[in-house]
């Protein structure tokens, strides 16, 4: 992939799906602690306890989940999932460095 491409990679959203009341972010909610939930899931991205209006409004929070829907892209489903879930059991949730990368996207400045 050369420069260019890469750039306008990153500042494209890229087409999701929006599940509301998902029972796979409804696990990962109770998982992580965490009140609500987004749980991006190749190109569907799963809300619990959040409608997909309010997801939509925060706009760091999206840009978040668009960088994992790019990492679903770049790696494909099964590869990424399996990457994802070795990175996890190697240096959890937060260090995670699929997780790393999207909070770095959140600013929705690319370095
Ligand atoms: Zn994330």
């Amino acid at each position: 992939m050369d420069i260019r491409e890469s750039v306008k990679e990153s500042s494209v959203r890229l087409p999701f799906t929006i599940r509301e009341n998902s029972l796979l972010a409804k696990l990962a909610s109770y998982k992580l602690h965490a009140p609500r939930m987004a749980l991006t899931l190749g190109k569907t991205i799963h809300l619990y306890n959040c409608s997909a209006e309010e997801f939509m409004a925060n706009e760091r929070w999206v840009n978040h989940e668009m960088e994992h829907l790019r990492q679903f892209r770049k790696y494909g489903l099964l590869k990424f999932i399996f990457l994802y879930l070795l990175e996890s059991i190697r240096k959890g949730y937060y260090n995670n460095r699929f997780e790393v990368e999207a909070r770095s996207a959140e600013s929705g400045e690319m370095e």
